[in-house]
């Protein structure tokens, strides 16, 4: 009999729930089916939430050591700034957003874990659960079985504890893929903030990484030759193609088994929320098994994550450029012009995460 939580990913969410159980006095088993983290700088953004709670465990002090802030972002056309959206000016000990690489968020969280006495069983793959009345049973590719008290499933979009107990996974995906890449740069962009430009058929975002380094991502063919005047694309250091889909679990919690991160919700990068919304899962889930109150986590996380995946989607259409209205921006820019900065009081705290109580202390 294994009492101990068992948390199936050493991502962003998995990491995090080990954390903060470990702060609630609960020591976890948490286990990975790779043998080394990632490498890739994937989600750049650390929001506003995320810095806030992780703060008492000291990962927000470290990561604010590493990562560079924002306090801007910049939409144009190819020809013109249209607006600055301000993300400051919010009442919260971060009212910012921190660029750090994902790689480098990990291993800050997988720091914190080892100086608490906690090490990530890596090439431990979870091969099957059962979970029902009469408790929950675990195989992993070691041939070991498990019965552990509580399981986070946060292994990621193609979750095999998702697939495993049957819940699905309804939502949509774009038809077309989306470019990535992060690449050096000469550029006389900003280097502080990151900049968004509505090009006739879609969009072509940069974001600061560090130095000179810059993520860039795009719908458009061809999209390096739509680099702005005065920007000169040098070394490519990593590439990618990849497909958006909004989907969220149609169940998130039963028999003690509850999914978070992407294993439960994936939606564009558009808004940074992903890594984010993983990490708040984590909390979320530590103080509900900290209080006995697990059963509470669905009720408490689907609005959550319908509300955020429903906003992204929404807010995708403005780069995606295939919505009428999507269209008749990039005509009128002088629209944009005049509704950024009045909509900057949504923006600001959907950007930082501060859209919604997470409702648990
Ligand atoms: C190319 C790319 C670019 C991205 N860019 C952004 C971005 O700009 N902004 C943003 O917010 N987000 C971005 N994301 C998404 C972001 O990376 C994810 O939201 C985040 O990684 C989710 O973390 P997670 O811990 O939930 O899952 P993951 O990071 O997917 O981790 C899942 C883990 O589970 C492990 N695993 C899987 N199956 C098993 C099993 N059966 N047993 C044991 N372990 C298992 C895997 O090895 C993996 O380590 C990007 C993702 C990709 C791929």
């Amino acid at each position: 009999m294994t009492e101990t939580p068992l948390i199936v990913d050493a991502g962003p969410t998995g990491l995090s729930a080990a954390l903060f159980l470990r702060e609630r006095g609960i020591p976890a088993r948490i286990i990975d089916a790779a043998l080394e983290p990632s490498v890739h700088s994937k989600a750049l953004g650390v929001n506003a939430r995320t810095l806030e709670l992780l703060e008492s465990t000291g990962v927000t002090e470290a990561m604010l050591a590493q990562g560079q802030i924002t306090r801007t972002m910049n939409l144009w056309r190819p020809d013109r700034k249209l607006a600055t959206i301000n993300l400051g000016g919010i009442d919260h000990p971060y009212p910012f957003m921190l660029i750090l690489s994902q790689a480098e968020s990990e291993r800050l969280l997988t720091e914190a874990l080892a100086e608490r006495n906690i090490t990530v069983e890596r090439g431990v793959e979870l091969t099957d659960i059962n979970a029902g009345d009469s408790g929950i049973a675990v195989t992993l590719s070691s041939g070991e079985t498990l019965t552990p008290s509580v399981v986070l499933g946060a292994d990621g979009a193609h979750s095999t504890v998702r697939k495993t107990l049957g819940r699905g996974f309804p939502g949509s995906s774009y038809p077309e893929p989306w470019y990535l890449c992060d690449a050096r740069l000469t550029t006389t962009l900003d280097p502080t903030s990151p900049h968004a430009f509505l090009l006739d058929e879609g969009a072509l975002l940069f974001f600061p990484i560090k130095g000179d380094l810059w993520r860039i991502f795009s719908n458009v063919a061809d999209p390096l030759s739509h680099a702005p005047a005065g920007t000169t694309i040098g070394t490519i250091e990593w590439e990618s193609d990849f497909g958006f889909s909004h989907r969220v679990a149609d169940t998130l919690c039963a028999d003690n088994v509850c999914l978070a991160g992407d294993a439960a919700h994936i939606h564009s990068a558009v808004g940074a929320r992903g890594m984010n919304l993983g990490i708040e899962d984590a909390y979320v889930f530590a103080a509900l098994v900290a209080e006995n109150r697990i059963a509470d986590y669905e009720a408490l996380r689907r609005p959550v994550i319908e509300s955020v995946v429903k906003t992204v989607a929404r807010a995708t259409e403005l780069p995606r450029g295939h919505t009428m209205m999507s269209k008749i921006v990039r005509r009128v820019p002088s629209a944009i012009a005049w509704l950024a900065p009045k909509a900057e009081h949504i923006i600001r705290p959907w950007v930082l995460g501060l859209d919604h109580e997470i409702g648990v202390d």
